[in-house]
């Protein structure tokens, strides 16, 4: 693979991540959950050309250097529920294994 990523609409090449990452018309639209492997999730983004495509989350797995929590607290009472929500964005304040994948959505964000 000599690109990041092609556009399945406007054939757009990404040439490399922080080309992607530094695109004003890449913007982050949701995330589907993958519980049994989270980097196997995808992160749903649209392109200027109006149409959404995914990545895995394993494709940004580094941007997140801080630490994963061991338990998960899915189903729980510290639990909000984003990962149930594909278009739920937000930041997960339990201490969960699911949040840094939060944290990463936070990152590409901005
Ligand atoms: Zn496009």
């Amino acid at each position: 693979m000599t690109h990041f990523n092609v556009c399945p609409n406007c054939s757009f090449i990404w040439q490399n991540r922080d080309q992607f990452l530094g695109d004003p018309g890449v913007e982050i639209i949701g995330y589907q959950v993958q519980f049994e492997n989270l980097t196997a999730g995808l992160f749903l983004f649209n392109h200027s050309c109006k149409t959404t495509f995914s990545l895995e989350v394993g494709v940004f797995r580094d941007l997140y250097s801080g630490p994963v929590f061991e338990e998960r607290a899915t189903g729980s009472d510290t639990c909000p529920g984003h990962c149930l929500h594909q278009n739920t964005l937000d930041p997960c304040p339990a201490a969960c294994e699911c949040a840094f994948v939060r944290e990463i959505i936070t990152l590409l964000k901005h």
